[in-house]
């Protein structure tokens, strides 16, 4: 399969914000999909921690995205599971 080309045509015509967009919407787009972010050869049962920026989705926020924040991926019965963590990986509080 190939992208249109006009497509592609205004993928070149976007500005940097616009095109990180389009990053993070495609990214997330295989994350559901297809579980791409976490190997397939990782061992079973072992847990991935990314840093990831979020956008809040506010009309007009000046400071998106947010974070980074950390999340935890998995895969539990062949699915991709994740997890907000938050800021820190570590908790230096006891929870
Ligand atoms: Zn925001």
């Amino acid at each position: 399969m190939t992208l249109r080309r006009e497509l592609l045509g205004e993928i070149r015509s976007l500005d940097e914000h616009e095109l990180r967009r389009l990053l993070i919407f495609a990214r997330g787009l295989l994350v559901s999909r297809h579980g791409v972010e976490v190997p397939d050869r990782a061992p079973k049962g072992s847990v991935t921690y990314r840093q990831e920026r979020v956008r809040c989705g506010r009309e007009g926020c000046t400071t998106c995205p947010h974070g980074p924040y950390w999340y935890a991926y998995w895969r539990e019965g062949g699915r991709l599971r994740s997890r907000y963590i938050g800021k820190e990986l570590m908790r230096t509080s006891p929870s």
